[in-house]
C-alpha cells in the first residue's frame, strides 16, 4: 500500500487526543506534516478601533501552540510554526515536502471560511486536495436530522428536534500508528512584541491567570469531575480546540456521581454551543450586520464618550465596571456577567452591539465569532432565535 504525506493544519483545535485529522490522516500508516499559521490578518484592527487579538488571547494562542509543539515532539514530531497568510505558506510547505493532501478542521464564520476557500483555491493549482473536518460540535452535520439550510432558527425546536433525532458519537481514540515526517529544523513559537503588543500589555498579560494548552485543559476538566459547580469555565479551552466538546460531554455523561439538575445545565450550554455554530453555517453573514435578523434596523443614540467610559469600566453603575475591570485584566467573565455588561451597554448606555461584540472580540480569551455575535444579537433583540431574545424576554 502507498503511504502519503498528510500536511495537518490546526487553527481552532489545539490538541492530540480526540482529532478526528489526526486519526484519518494516520490512517494507513501516512506520515503526518503538522503545520500552525499565525494569521497576520487576525492581529489586525476591527473597524471599531479595537484588535481582532487582543494581548489576554494572543498569550492563551501562545501558551496552546506551545503545549501543542511539546506534545507532538513528545511523539517524534516537529510542529511547523509559521506567521502570514496561510494561503501563500501551505501552498508553499506542500511543495517542500511533497504533500499528498492537507487536512483542517472547517470553520463556520465569514472571514475564516473566506480564508480556507483561499487555500484550497491555491491547493487546486496544485492539484492538492483540502479536506474537511467537523470537530467543534457535539452533533455531526451528518448526523443532524435536516439539512444545514432547514435547521429551525427557534433553538427550543433544535434541541428539541437533534435530540429526539439524532444521537452523539464517541469521542475519537488516540491513533496507535501516529506518525509525523522527520524534519531536522525546529520551530518555536514568536514572541508577544512580535506580534505587534507593547511592553505594557505584555506585563498585564503575565498576569492574567489563565492558562492555554491541552494539558492545562485536561487538568482543568478533572477539577470539574471533582465537583458539582454549575459552570465549568472551559469555554476558553473549548473554544480553542484544546478541549473537544466530545471529550467534555462524555466525561460529564460517564460521571454518574454528578447531580443530574447540574448536568443538564451544563449540557443546555452546549446546546447553545452547537445552536450558535450551525446557525453561523445556515445565515453566514447575518450576523455581523446590525439588524441581524429582526425587520428593522435598530437606532442608538449613545456617543463614543460612553463606549469609552464602559470600555474602561467608568460608568455609572459600579458592578458594570468592576466586571468590565475583571475583563480587561483577565479576559474572562462569567456568563451572567456577560449579559449584564452586554444589555448595559445596549439598553442603558445606547450604544450598538456590534462595538460591544468588537470589543469582546478583543479582550475574550475564549472568543468564537459564532458564540460571541451570536449572543450578543439576542441581546440585543435580533438574534436568530427570535422568541428567546432578550428584549422580547424582558
Ligand atoms: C454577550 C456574550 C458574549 C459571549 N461570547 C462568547 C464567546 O466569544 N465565546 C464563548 O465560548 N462563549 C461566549 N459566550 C457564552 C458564555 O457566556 C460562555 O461560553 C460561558 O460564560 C462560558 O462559561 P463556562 O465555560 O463556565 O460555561 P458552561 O456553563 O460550563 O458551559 C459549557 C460550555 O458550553 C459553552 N457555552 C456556555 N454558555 C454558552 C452560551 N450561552 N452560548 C454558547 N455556548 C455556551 C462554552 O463552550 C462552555 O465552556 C458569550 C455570552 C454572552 C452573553
Amino acid at each position: 500500500m502507498i503511504k502519503k504525506t498528510i500536511l495537518v493544519w490546526f487553527r481552532n483545535d489545539l490538541r492530540i487526543s480526540d482529532n478526528e485529522m489526526l486519526s484519518f490522516a494516520s490512517d494507513k500508516g501516512n506520515a503526518i506534516l503538522p503545520v500552525f499559521i499565525y494569521d497576520t490578518r487576525a492581529y489586525a484592527e476591527t473597524n471599531y478601533g479595537t484588535r481582532k487579538t487582543g494581548i489576554l488571547r494572543a498569550k492563551f494562542i501562545n501558551e496552546s501552540v506551545q503545549d501543542l509543539q511539546r506534545s507532538i515532539r513528545s511523539l517524534n514530531g516537529e510542529l511547523i510554526i509559521e506567521r502570514g497568510l496561510p494561503e501563500e505558506i501551505l501552498p508553499e510547505l506542500a511543495r517542500q515536502y511533497q504533500i499528498d493532501e492537507v487536512y483542517h478542521h472547517r470553520e463556520v464564520a465569514y472571514e475564516e471560511t473566506k480564508v480556507s476557500a483561499l487555500v484550497e483555491e491555491a491547493l487546486w493549482k496544485l492539484q492538492l486536495n483540502l479536506r474537511h473536518f467537523i470537530g467543534h460540535t457535539l452533533y455531526h452535520k451528518e448526523d443532524l436530522p435536516f439539512p444545514i439550510k432547514d435547521i429551525p432558527d427557534d433553538f427550543n425546536t433544535f434541541k428539541k428536534k437533534v435530540s429526539r433525532e439524532s444521537s452523539i458519537r464517541p469521542s475519537i481514540k488516540f491513533p496507535e500508528n501516529l506518525s509525523f515526517l522527520e524534519i531536522a529544523d525546529q520551530w518555536n513559537v514568536p514572541e508577544l512584541k512580535d506580534l505587534g503588543y507593547n511592553d505594557n500589555e505584555i506585563e498585564l498579560a503575565a498576569t492574567s491567570g489563565i492558562l492555554g494548552g491541552e494539558i492545562e485543559a485536561k487538568r482543568q476538566l478533572t477539577l470539574l469531575l471533582c465537583g458539582d459547580v454549575v459552570e465549568s469555565r472551559l469555554s476558553p479551552w473549548i473554544s480553542l480546540g484544546c478541549l473537544s466538546v466530545h471529550t467534555y460531554y462524555h466525561s460529564l455523561v460517564s460521571c454518574v456521581d454528578y447531580p443530574k439538575a447540574v448536568l443538564n445545565k451544563l449540557m443546555d450550554e452546549l446546546w447553545w454551543h452547537d445552536y450558535y455554530r450551525f446557525m453561523f453555517k445556515k445565515h453566514g453573514n447575518q450576523f455581523f450586520k446590525l439588524k441581524g435578523f429582526s425587520k428593522a434596523e435598530p437606532s442608538y443614540s449613545g456617543g463614543d464618550d460612553l463606549f469609552e467610559s464602559w470600555k474602561s469600566g467608568n460608568t455609572d453603575n459600579v458592578q458594570v465596571n468592576s466586571i468590565m475591570e475583571t475583563l480587561n485584566k483577565t479576559g474572562y467573565i462569567s456568563h451572567a456577567e456577560r449579559v449584564k455588561v452586554a444589555v448595559y451597554l445596549v439598553n442603558d448606555l445606547q450604544i450598538s452591539w456590534l462595538k460591544g461584540a468588537a470589543y469582546f472580540e478583543d479582550k475574550l480569551i475564549d472568543y468564537n465569532p459564532a458564540t460571541n455575535y451570536g449572543s450578543w444579537a439576542h441581546i440585543a433583540g435580533v438574534g436568530s432565535s427570535f422568541k428567546n431574545n432578550l428584549k422580547n424576554i424582558s
